[in-house]
């Protein structure tokens, strides 16, 4: 392929000085000229241009098909060819980690890798393979339709965290797939922030011609409390048709989806209930006035038994049973705890249901996998809650499999290599990891044994725990311990200096969302729902009141064990990265934020890591691969060399050009310095 004129450096291990202003430079230059692709070795830096570029299609598809990285310009596709490469020459399981702030770009890009890998493929079994290619395709509008919302940050931030599998058969043909949900935001079914809407899924459903609006008596215009300030609109409308098509290609069947749809009405009508009376006492608990009625019908269950767990709460004691009516507070919170629940249990219980339709044919042979995980990036916002910092671990936890699998790969390469080298040192964020999820001192921990408590601790007296126990460690600090650091409120913030900077947490909550239990009355009565699929989604509801008294685990610890997990997994796997970075708070093309920019760049590690890259060496190439590329500069290797191997060709031809600044491995060409290549480029360039 012609060489493209080059706008800034392609890789920036070729950066002449390495800051972070000259980082932010080259970044800068490149997206005036649409280049938002740029290397940092393998890890691929990505800058959301908010509009439409002319890059995507087949024709940019066939460009990367079986190259090396360095060969082609920057891009998306090539980390997907580099993956399916890795699978199919090596056999090995292959993973693709996609990072970066709301709105910086993360699902477009895994649908780039999805959209690629379905469309590199053999062509047997053409018509099995498209339908497999179909199905995963079509399970991205599902998740975005039920796990999506219109943010500040993006009209369609996942509010969710999602890690899928690909499963190839031994020609590296997609056979299937498997989804894992992290954390879905369900606190947004109940409280929006002004400007943001509630879940796709209600708008969807109101402007649609549903059966369901009827039976109900829903209509378009009416104003839902549970929709915030926005309304439906044809946009909507459109979606809820794709969403529709999607789930009949997926085969849900009509009674499933009338379900899904009936529960969406259901919780759209929990929001409209409202309640009355709870002065206290004996009589004198909350009712719920009127309005239930149309939640009652949209949910399946019988309008005594909603008007009942609204009203009161029935509690084991011993081998009694004790009622304890609720107080208006009590009866407002138990309704959002309803229907939080009954979303969050749907989003999960549809993933389950993609899963069914997506996963491999019993008897259909396995052979490697590609991962792609699109989550959350770190969030610091003006105040940080439970949900933050589940967020935040999150990212220590995948920082930390970053450190280990660099550091890793880089050893192990040079080891196969035979090249002698000395590791670089850089932080590594363990600390912080082992202060949130060591087990009895870590912050996971103190929060768990605080909610087993037999009596209630509030919040304070979390904090109060956390700061007895979590003294003297140096990422962290709490108003009490700091009584200075007048940014601390006392009692109520506490400061986790992570990898990526210092969060202050509001503590007020914590204790509440980390419980995240719902009582036993509330399953049982979503249990005995007319709807199958409702009744299908709380098996837990059949037991008995008295026996459940074990607490269910907490969020946090929960959180905790799915990410333990998935980091497993992605251990035993070659990694790539894709560093998404928004230019603009604003959604706008062509609009560049320095400040944003500099912060996501710190936050990411983005110079740190080139400063790793660089301190190993900046580049390694296979000799063959070297000689094809620079043959031309040296006449004895151009047009062609007359001696054994590409490695003498590569000695011949670095002899000739007086570069000695490199290592010869067994297989591959190490340069050390980014110099060196550049000049490389440079003198090809020239030519
Ligand atoms: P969140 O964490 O909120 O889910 P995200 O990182 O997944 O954010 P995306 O939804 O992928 O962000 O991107 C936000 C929007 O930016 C997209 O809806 C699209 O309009 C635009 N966008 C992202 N990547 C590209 C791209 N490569 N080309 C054109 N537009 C893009
Ligand atoms: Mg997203």
């Amino acid at each position: 392929m012609a060489t493209q004129p080059e706008v800034g450096v392609s890789d920036f291990v070729l950066l002449d000085n390495l800051t972070t202003e000259t980082f932010i430079e080259n970044l800068h230059l490149r997206f005036q000229h649409n280049k938002i692709y740029t290397y940092i070795g393998e890890v691929l830096v990505s800058v959301n241009p908010y509009k439409t570029l002319d890059i995507y299609g087949p024709q940019h598809m066939a460009q990367y098909r079986g190259r090396e990285m360095f060969e082609v310009p920057p891009h998306v596709y090539a980390v997907a060819d580099a993956c399916q490469r890795v699978l199919r020459q090596q056999g090995r399981d292959t993973c693709v980690l996609i990072s970066g702030e709301s709105g910086a770009g993360k699902t477009e890009a895994s649908k780039f890798i999805m959209k690629y890998i379905a469309a590199n493929t053999t062509q047997v079994h053409r018509e099995y393979i498209d339908r497999v290619k179909n199905v995963l395709i079509q399970s991205n509008t599902i998740l975005e339709t039920f796990g999506n919302a219109k943010t500040n940050r993006n009209d369609n931030s996942s509010r969710f965290g999602k890690y899928m599998d690909i499963h190839f058969d031994y020609k590296g043909d997609p056979v299937g797939g498997h989804i894992s949900n992290y954390l879905l935001e369900k606190s947004r079914v109940v409280s929006l922030q002004p400007g943001e809407r509630n879940f796709h899924s209600f708008y969807q459903l109101l402007s649609s011609n549903n059966p369901v609006l009827k039976k109900l008596g829903m209509s378009t215009n009416t104003a839902y409390k549970i929709l915030g300030s926005e309304r439906p609109t044809a946009h909507d409308s459109k979606l809820y048709s794709q969403t529709n098509s999607a789930f009949n290609a997926l085969g849900f069947s009509n009674s499933v989806i009338e379900d899904i749809w009936n529960i969406v009405a259901g919780v759209i009508l929990l929001g409209e209930v409202t309640f009355e009376g709870g002065e206290g006492g004996e009589e004198g608990g909350a009712v719920a006035a009127g309005a239930v009625a149309g939640a009652v019908r949209a949910l399946g269950v019988a309008e005594a038994g909603l008007r009942a767990v609204l009203g009161r709460r029935v509690l084991a004691a011993g081998h009694d049973l004790v009622t304890k009516q609720h107080s208006l507070v009590d009866a407002h919170y138990t309704r959002l705890a309803l229907a939080k629940a009954a979303y969050d249990r749907l989003f999960t219980w549809i993933v389950q249901q993609i899963n069914k339709a997506i996963d491999v044919p019993a008897g259909t042979y396995k052979n490697t996998l590609i991962g792609v995980l699109d989550i959350y990036g770190f969030e610091i916002f003006e105040t940080n809650s439970f949900e933050q910092f589940c967020i935040n671990y999150c990212n220590e936890k995948l920082q930390q499999l970053f450190i280990e699998l660099v550091l890793k790969q880089e050893q192990e390469e040079y080891a196969r290599e035979g090249i002698q080298w000395t590791p670089v040192q850089y932080f590594n964020n363990r600390i912080i990891c082992e202060l949130i999820d060591a087990p009895h001192h870590g912050v996971i921990a103190i929060m768990d044994e605080a909610c087993l408590n037999p009596t209630q601790i509030t919040d304070q007296q979390l904090l109060e725990a956390m700061d007895k126990r979590l003294t003297g460690h140096r990422h962290y600090t709490s108003r009490q311990l700091a009584p200075t650091d007048k940014k601390l409120k006392h009692g109520v913030d506490f400061r986790i200096t992570h990898y990526a900077g210092d969060v202050t947490y509001a503590i007020t909550g914590f204790m509440d969302k980390n419980k995240d239990s719902l009582w036993q009355d509330l399953k049982r009565l979503l249990h005995s729902s007319s709807n199958a699929s409702l009744a299908a989604m709380w098996p837990e509801g059949a037991a008995d009141i008295q026996k459940t008294s074990r607490r269910p685990p907490s969020a946090a610890s929960l959180f905790r064990s799915s990410l333990a997990a998935l980091v497993a997994g992605l251990h035993s796997k070659e990694p790539f990265y894709v560093r998404c970075l928004k230019p603009n708070p604003l959604q706008a093309p062509s609009t560049w934020d320095p400040l944003l920019v500099q912060h996501q760049t710190a936050y990411l590690g983005l110079v740190e890591n080139v400063r790793v890259r660089r301190a190993g060496f900046a580049c390694r190439v296979r000799y063959d691969r070297f000689v094809q590329r620079y043959k031309m500069l040296s006449q004895y290797t151009w047009p062609n060399y007359r001696g054994h191997s590409p490695r003498d060709a590569a000695a011949v031809l670095l002899r000739d050009l007086r570069l000695d600044d490199v290592h010869y491995g067994h297989t591959k060409l190490f340069i050390r310095s980014a110099k060196t290549l550049q000049s490389l480029e440079a003198a090809r360039a020239e030519l």
